[in-house]
């Protein structure tokens, strides 16, 4: 395989990038701003492995109201985009059925039970081993109702191989002494770990891939084309100039749909909007990350400071985010983490390119077999982008995949 261009210069185009560099392929990653700020930067940084369960699990809908009743709350729907976000919604109701849900889940462990195979080696041979830190992650619980109520998701994932150490509250404050005494059940998930920092893994992961031979080409990618400029396939720039390359990956996070949909492949793909607040002196220490259950928001002790994030806002590409947001997730971690200091905060937000049923889109296009899908990791792309760059360049090669891919095949939105 002579040259594939990769689009987006995300954690998913990168690490694609770097199985395909390693297997001897020419690689060109386009992307419109590759240093530029992107999901990939601002993300919680968990390498969430034990997050097996999709978003639609039966029984959710019925939540759904008392999260859009508050205006700050987990869930948001902006009302100029929810027309349009009536298909993706009738797809989740449908991926929370139990068949679908227990598929769901299958398929979402084959992946992340490879999760360390691909990771690991990737992160040693760009020296940025020391980037994780696999300490597990706490997940806790302010009701006995609640933990109650998770109880069935916990066994599951236990019946998919991850480890699942159930505490009392005092005992999850003996490893996270920072927790307020509201918290009365503990969950601790030893395989679970988190980078140091996203944005310096993806921006030292980026710089490593340039000394090793990555070209990086600067531009808007407007369309791709088969059969032109004597390449297989051809990616159409904004300034009117074509690329030429023997495949191409749609690696484009959540902008990604629109470019399946331009060859005539239909695929359900929503903006999930996340919102954090970093803070640099936060006054408290977590040792690893914590999720905050019942509250649906996250705290991970990153080097450039305690970050807090959490929210699913549907509002389409092109809304305005809503910093608000942000700061209340900070102050929201205050009542679980006395003495936190949310002074000097930065609030950020980005794009997850969500599906409905929370499996990402793997596999060559049914339409033109030279263009690769690498999209739609929803929650879970930094975690699953070693894994994804692995099949992505296996099928580019003709390899045999690892994973049976039927399950992350864009035929599945037809
Ligand atoms: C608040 C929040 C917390 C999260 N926490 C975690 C977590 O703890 N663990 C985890 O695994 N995941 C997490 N995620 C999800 C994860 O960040 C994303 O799934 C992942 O970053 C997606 O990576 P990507 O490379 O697909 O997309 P992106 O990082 O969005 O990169 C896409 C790139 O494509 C480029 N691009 C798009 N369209 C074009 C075009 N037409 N032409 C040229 N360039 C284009 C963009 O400029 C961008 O650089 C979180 C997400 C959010 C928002």
């Amino acid at each position: 395989m002579g040259h594939i261009i990769v689009i987006g210069a995300g954690i998913v185009g990168l690490a694609t990038a770097h199985h395909l560099l390693r297997e001897g392929v020419c690689v060109t990653v386009v992307d419109r701003d590759p240093e530029g700020d992107k999901a990939s930067f601002g993300n919680a940084g968990g390498i969430a492995v034990t997050e097996v369960i999709p978003a639609s699990v039966p029984g959710v809908l019925w939540k759904v109201p008392g999260w859009l009743a508050d205006p700050l709350g987990p869930l948001a729907i902006r009302p100029a985009h929810a027309p349009r976000l009536i298909p993706w919604l009738l797809r989740f109701s449908r991926a929370g059925r139990p068949s679908e849900f227990k598929r769901i889940t299958a398929a979402l462990a084959a992946l992340n039970t490879r999760v360390y195979d691909d990771l690991l080696p990737l992160l040693a041979e760009h020296d940025l081993r020391e980037e994780l830190q696999q300490l597990g992650a706490l997940t806790v619980y302010e009701q006995e109702a609640a933990f109650d109520e998770d109880a069935m998701q916990w066994g599951l994932k236990r019946s998919c191989g991850i480890e699942v150490r159930t505490l009392t509250g005092n005992e999850a404050r003996e490893i996270e002494p920072a927790l307020s005494q509201s918290i009365t059940r503990g969950v601790f998930t030893p395989q679970w770990s988190h980078v140091r920092d996203p944005k310096t893994l993806v921006d030292k992961l980026r710089q490593s891939l340039l000394a090793r031979g990555l070209c990086i080409q600067v531009g808007e990618v407007c369309g791709i084309r088969p059969g032109l400029e004597g390449g297989a396939v051809s990616v159409g720039l904004g300034d009117g100039r074509w690329l030429p390359a023997d495949k191409v990956v749609v690696a484009a996070g959540a902008w990604s749909g629109l470019l399946a949909r331009s060859l005539g492949d239909k695929v359900l793909l929503e903006s999930e909007r996340g919102y954090n607040t970093t803070i640099p002196d936060p006054g408290v220490v977590l040792s690893r990350e914590v999720i905050f259950a019942e509250r649906h928001f996250v705290a991970t002790p990153l080097s450039c400071g305690l970050r807090i994030g959490g929210a699913a806002e549907f509002g389409g590409l092109h809304a305005p985010a809503n910093f608000k947001r942000s700061q209340a997730l900070a102050r929201l971690a205050e009542r679980y983490l006395p003495g936190l200091r949310t002074e000097g905060g930065t609030c950020w937000a980005g794009h997850r390119p969500a599906t409905p049923d929370s499996l990402p889109v793997i596999g060559a296009s049914p339409r033109h077999p030279g263009v690769i899908y690498a999209f739609g990791h929803g929650h879970l792309g930094l975690t699953q982008a070693a894994t994804t760059g692995r099949l992505v360049s296996d099928i580019a090669l003709g390899k045999p995949p690892l994973v049976d891919l039927a399950p992350y095949a864009i035929s599945r939105f037809n």
